[in-house]
């Protein structure tokens, strides 16, 4: 076959391939983009299992109606604009994929009022073809709603899993989304019924209330409130004594400058914490949240976001052992609580 260069849909649909696993990675694309736009309430609505539909508003910034089409175009985004702005970047987004990748796999429309606006302005694509643009009456804020998802990649639909399991999916993400942005209200229905409403957490006792929601009232009366400082590092967080064990590591989020990442280095260093505690076999709960200069973090290692690369990794690696060994030195043999008893 002679080269050629491929057609913008089907770039889309291959990026889509990356980003777009299932119902549940939408939402995430979705709220990201929301907590991008400075949103202090989300609202989740899925039906059937997120495949039938998906609807995420938001009170964000909204985009206005010149860039209503724009934001649906490849590689587009009101993020960054320099790779000054990448080695720092602050946003969840960045790679403006997203919503051109959601829309070639899905019917979309895009509804939004930017703050201060008279009115607001809508679009639909299908498939990746967009439409024009027409008034819709609405609140400020953004609307966007992805119905039929995979309808036109049957290959892609094949891997849905039942209804329940993808709801499930959507829940777990919501569940991470609301530890990591505790100041932020969502709301989350299925198929028309209300499964989570989490009001914004302003204080210590709503804060413990949110968390007790996600991980458990169980994980919440084992739980050793952690807050430290360090070099330009901050932790922050729960963890679970050790008489709260899991047999899997289910119960474990760990954020990044609010984003939930799955890495090594941080696995490692929490593993080492609990090891002299913990039986062989058992896992550590925790939900922490590390903060740190983004300059000191590259986010662009993976198409998901899941992995980082720590620019001074070992100091990190030392400064959550650290910090995480000694909030459990209690719980040894020896330890404070030993000495009280
Ligand atoms: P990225 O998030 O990487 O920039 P997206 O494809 O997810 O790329 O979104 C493209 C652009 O659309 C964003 O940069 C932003 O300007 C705009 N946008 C998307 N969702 C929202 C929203 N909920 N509120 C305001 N603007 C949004
Ligand atoms: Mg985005």
């Amino acid at each position: 076959m002679p080269i050629r260069k491929l057609p913008v849909h089907l770039v889309n649909q291959i990026a889509a391939g990356e980003v777009i696993e299932r119902p549940s990675s939408i939402v995430k694309e979705l709220v990201e983009n929301s907590l991008d736009a400075g949103s202090g309430r989300i609202r989740v609505e899925a039906e059937r299992g997120g495949a039938r539909r998906i609807r995420v508003s938001d009170d964000g910034c909204g985009i206005s109606r010149d860039e209503l089409a724009l934001a649906l175009s490849a590689h587009a985004t009101s993020k960054i604009e320099s790779l000054d702005d990448l080695e720092g970047v602050a946003t969840l987004g960045f790679r403006g994929e997203a919503l051109p990748s959601i829309a070639s796999v899905s019917r979309l429309r895009l509804a939004s009022r930017p703050a201060g606006a008279d009115s607001g302005f809508e679009l639909e694509a299908e498939a990746g073809k967009v439409g024009e643009v027409r008034p819709a009456g609405m609140p400020e804020g953004t609307v966007i709603e992805v119905r039929d998802l995979f309808y036109n990649t049957p290959a892609r639909r094949k891997f849905m899993r039942t209804e329940r399991t993808e709801f499930g999916h959507i829940d777990d993400l919501l569940k991470r989304l609301a530890l990591a942005r505790m100041d932020v209200a969502l709301d989350l229905a299925h198929d028309g019924r209300m499964v989570r409403s989490l009001a914004p957490a302003a204080d210590e006792a709503t804060r413990n209330r949110r968390v007790a929601a996600v991980c458990g009232e169980a994980f919440m009366e084992q739980a050793i409130v952690l807050e430290e400082a360090h070099a330009g590092l901050r932790l922050t967080g729960w963890i679970a004594r050790p008489g709260f064990s899991r047999s899997q590591a289910d119960l474990q989020f760990f954020f990044v400058n609010g984003r939930l990442v799955r890495d090594r280095l941080v696995a490692h260093a929490v593993r080492q914490a609990y090891r002299d505690v913990l039986f062989h076999g058992r896992h550590p709960a925790f939900a922490l949240m590390l903060e740190l200069d983004p300059q000191r973090v590259d986010v662009n290692v993976h198409p998901q976001k899941h992995e980082v690369r720590f620019r001074d990794g070992r100091l990190v690696h030392d400064f959550l052992f650290k910090t995480i060994h000694h909030a459990l030195s209690g719980t040894r043999p020896g330890g404070e609580s030993a000495q009280m008893a």
